[in-house]
C-alpha cells in the first residue's frame, strides 16, 4: 500500500491534501500537475514515485536554494539524490554523471540552463529517466508572474530526450496559466489536482496608509510583539535599507535583503531568520522562496505586492504551523507608478527589435551564436526580455535553439607551462603544445582561445576541453569556464523584415497589456466590497463555499478607501527643452521617444549604461510620474519639431 511505502522512505503517517491522487497518477503512467499552497507538500509528489519508478527523476527547479533544502531532506532520508551545479568541482560532477548512468541514483535536480551545456547533454542521452519534474512550474507561462523564457524549451528537451512522463508543481496558477502549462506538456485536465488557495488561520488586514506615514505604522505594528518573525516587503532595494535602518535605530531586529546584496550575507540572514536570532527582515521579493519557517507571524506589505499571484505566494509564508497569523498590506496607489514603469522598460522599442533581425539576417551561415550580455548592450534591450525576444524567434520558425556552451576558457597556471608539456609525449604533446601556443596570459589569469587553437590544430572542442579539465583534475592548473555563447540554427534568413518586426512587437504589446492588467487589478481586490478571501480564491478559479471568511478587512470593517496619490504637477508645466537637452545632446542614433520617457521615469536600459545617463541631473527627474504620459507629452513636443522625429 502506499501508506506503508510513505512510511519506509519518509516516515510520514498518512497523506496531506492532494498528494495521493497526484501520485497515483505518476504511478500509472501518466503525466500530472498539482497545484498546491506553498508548505503543502508538493516535493513529496515526485519523492515517493521517484523510489517506486524505474528509472531516475529529473528535477528542474529555478532556485539553488529550493534544490538545497529539497536534497538535504532526500539525503537524511537515505534517498540517492544529487544536484548539478556550477560550484561542484569536474570530479563531483563526473561522479554524479557516473551513478546517473549506471541507476545508481533515482533523482537528480539541476536548473533549466543546465540542458544546455554540452557535457549535460552528451551525458544525459546515456541515462535512463522516468519523471521530468518543473518546480515553480508556473514560470513556463508567459501569463504567469514570473515567466521565465528559458522554462519554454522544457516540453522540447522532455521529447528530445525521451522522457515519458512529466509532473508540474506550481504554487499559484490562474486557470490561465494552469492551462498554458499543462497543454504545453501535454497533461489532461482531470490530471492537475488543486487544493485550494484558502488559509483560515491569514487575517488578511488592509491598511490605508499614506507614504509618509508608513514608517511609523510599521514600527507600532511591530512593536506590539517586536519578537515575533516578520517579513516587511517592500519594492525597491533602497527602500528596504532605509526601512531596515528606520526599525534598527528603533530598536526592532530587523536588517535588510535583496539581490543587491553579496551572496555571504544574505545567507547570513536567512540563516539568522530562521535560527530565530533576526526577527525581522525587510526585503525586495528576492526572499522568501523556498523558506519554510513554519513561525512566522507576520508578512506586512510595505509597498503593494507586484501582483495578486505574488501577494498570494507572499503571505502564504506566514501561518504555517496552523497559527494565527497577520497578513497586512499598508496600502496607497503611490507605488503603481512604479510597478507599471518595471513593466514598460521591459518592452524593446521596434527599432531594437529590427535591429536583432538584421543581425540574424547579416550573419554568416546559419549557425547563429551570441552572447547575451553583448547582444543586449548592442541591440539595447535588457537581458530578460532579449530572451523573450529569442523565444518568440523560435516560435516564429525564424531561428531553433541548438545548445551552448562556455567560449573562453581561463585558468592559472599552478604548474609552468612548460613542466605540464614535458609530461606529455609524441602527437599529444604537439596538440599540448598547440593548446598553450594559443593561450594568452594576463598578469594572474590565462585564457584559452579555442578558435584560434581549432584554426590552427587539427582537434575540435571536445578535445581541448577535456584536456584543459584534465589539467585541473592533475592540479596542474586552475580553471574557469568563460561567457555562455548560445547557439541557434537560423531557420529563415529571409524574413519580412518589416511585417516580422511588427509581429514581434505585437506580441511584446500584448505581453505589456497582461502585466499592466495584473497590476491593476490588485487595487479592486483591496478595496474589495465584498470578503477578501473568496475575491483572492476567486481569482485562482475557486468558488468558496462561505460568503465572508470573517478575518479580512472587508469582513472585519468593511470595505477600505486606498488614499489617492498626491497630486502631482502637471506636466505642461515643465520646460521640455531643459529637460531633455542632456539626453538628447548624448543619445545620437538611441534618441527614441521611447529611450527619452525611459530615461526621464528612471527606467533603466543597457545603452544608459554606455551614456553614462545615470550621472545625468536629469535622469529620472519624471519618476513619479506614469510612463505613457511621459510619452504622450515627449511626443506632442517632438512634432512640433520635426527633425527629432523618431521613427518609433
Ligand atoms: P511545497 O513545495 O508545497 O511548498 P514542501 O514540499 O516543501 O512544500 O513541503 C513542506 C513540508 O511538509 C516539508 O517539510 C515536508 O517534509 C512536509 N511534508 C510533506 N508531505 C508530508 C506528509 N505527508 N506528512 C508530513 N509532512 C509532510
Ligand atoms: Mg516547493
Amino acid at each position: 500500500m502506499l501508506e506503508n511505502q510513505l512510511q519506509t522512505y519518509f516516515g510520514f503517517d498518512g497523506f496531506k491534501k492532494g498528494q495521493k491522487q497526484v501520485i497515483e497518477k505518476i504511478l500509472a503512467g501518466e503525466s500530472a500537475g498539482a497545484i498546491f499552497p506553498t508548505g503543502a507538500g508538493k516535493s513529496l509528489c515526485y519523492q515517493l514515485p521517484a523510489m517506486l519508478l524505474p528509472d531516475m527523476t529529473l528535477v528542474v527547479s529555478p532556485l539553488l536554494s529550493l534544490m538545497k533544502d529539497q536534497l538535504d531532506f532526500l539525503i537524511s532520508h537515505n534517498i540517492p539524490a544529487a544536484r548539478l551545479d556550477s560550484t561542484l568541482g569536474p570530479e563531483e560532477t563526473q561522479a554524479i554523471f557516473d551513478k546517473a548512468k549506471n541507476g545508481l541514483l533515482k533523482i537528480l535536480m539541476i536548473s533549466v540552463e543546465r540542458f544546455k551545456n554540452e557535457r549535460f547533454r552528451f551525458h544525459l542521452q546515456n541515462m535512463r529517466i522516468s519523471l521530468l519534474v518543473v518546480d515553480e512550474a508556473h514560470c513556463i507561462s508567459e501569463w504567469g508572474h514570473n515567466f521565465r523564457p528559458e522554462y519554454l524549451n522544457l516540453p522540447y528537451y522532455r521529447q528530445e530526450f525521451k522522457i515519458p512522463q512529466a509532473l508540474l508543481l506550481t504554487a499559484t496558477a490562474t486557470k490561465q496559466v494552469a492551462d498554458d502549462m499543462r497543454l504545453k506538456f501535454d497533461i489532461p485536465e482531470k490530471n492537475v489536482i488543486a487544493t485550494g488557495f484558502y488559509r483560515e488561520n491569514l487575517y488578511l488586514q488592509v491598511t490605508p496608509c499614506p507614504a509618509s506615514e508608513k514608517n511609523t505604522r510599521l514600527l507600532q505594528r511591530i512593536q506590539k510583539k517586536p519578537g515575533a518573525p516578520t517579513i516587511v516587503y517592500v519594492t525597491l532595494q533602497k527602500t528596504a535599507e532605509n526601512v531596515a535602518r528606520f526599525l534598527c535605530e528603533n530598536h526592532i531586529n530587523a536588517a535588510a535583503y535583496h539581490a543587491g546584496m553579496q551572496h555571504p550575507e544574505r545567507e547570513a540572514i536567512q540563516n539568522r531568520f530562521m535560527d530565530g536570532s533576526l526577527s525581522c527582515v525587510v526585503a525586495t521579493i528576492a526572499f522568501g522562496m523556498g523558506i519554510d519557517k513554519r513561525d512566522i507571524r507576520r508578512v506586512i506589505h510595505y509597498d503593494l505586492p507586484k501582483s495578486i499571484e505574488n501577494y498570494s505566494q507572499e503571505i502564504g509564508r506566514s501561518g504555517r504551523d496552523g497559527e494565527l497569523a497577520l497578513c497586512e498590506v499598508l496600502a496607497d496607489r503611490d507605488g503603481i507608478h512604479i510597478l507599471e514603469n518595471f513593466i514598460y522598460g521591459d518592452t524593446p522599442d521596434k527599432r531594437a527589435i529590427r535591429q536583432v533581425l538584421q543581425t540574424i539576417a547579416e550573419n554568416d551561415g546559419f549557425i547563429w551564436e551570441i552572447k547575451l550580455f553583448r547582444l543586449s548592450s548592442e541591440v539595447n534591450i535588457r537581458p530578460l526580455p532579449l530572451k523573450t525576444l529569442l523565444v518568440y524567434l523560435a516560435m516564429e520558425g525564424v531561428i531553433r535553439p541548438k545548445f551552448s556552451y562556455f567560449e573562453d576558457y581561463t585558468f592559472k597556471y599552478l604548474q609552468g607551462p612548460s613542466w605540464i608539456l614535458d609530461q606529455f609525449e609524441g602527437e599529444r604533446k604537439q596538440f599540448v603544445r598547440a593548446v598553450f601556443d594559443h593561450c594568452h596570459t594576463k598578469k594572474i589569469w590565462t585564457s584559452a582561445n579555442i578558435s584560434d587553437i581549432l584554426a590552427n590544430y587539427q582537434t575540435d572542442r571536445r578535445r581541448i576541453i577535456t584536456a584543459l579539465e584534465y589539467f585541473e583534475e592533475k592540479g596542474w592548473i586552475e580553471l574557469q569556464a568563460g561567457q555562455t555563447v548560445e547557439v541557434y540554427d537560423i531557420l529563415n534568413q529571409a524574413v519580412d523584415m518589416e511585417r516580422m518586426t511588427e509581429t514581434l512587437h505585437t506580441l511584446f504589446l500584448k505581453k505589456q497589456t497582461q502585466e499592466i492588467d495584473r497590476i491593476r487589478r490588485m487595487v479592486p481586490l483591496f478595496e474589495s466590497t465584498s470578503c477578501i478571501s473568496r475575491g483572492l480564491a476567486a481569482y485562482f478559479g475557486e468558488i468558496l463555499d462561505f460568503e465572508r471568511c470573517g478575518h479580512c478587512a472587508f469582513c472585519k470593517t468593511g470595505p477600505v478607501r486606498l488614499p489617492e496619490p498626491a497630486a502631482l504637477r502637471s506636466l505642461s508645466t515643465f520646460d521640455f527643452t531643459e529637460l531633455t537637452a542632456e539626453f538628447v545632446q548624448a543619445a545620437g542614433e538611441y534618441l527614441t521617444s521611447g529611450n527619452l520617457a525611459k530615461f526621464l521615469c528612471g527606467i533603466h536600459t543597457p545603452v544608459f549604461m554606455k551614456l553614462k545617463a545615470r550621472k545625468m541631473s536629469t535622469f529620472g527627474r519624471l519618476e513619479a510620474y506614469p510612463f505613457m504620459e511621459v510619452i504622450d507629452w515627449i511626443s506632442r513636443h517632438r512634432k512640433n519639431t520635426p527633425e527629432k522625429t523618431s521613427i518609433d
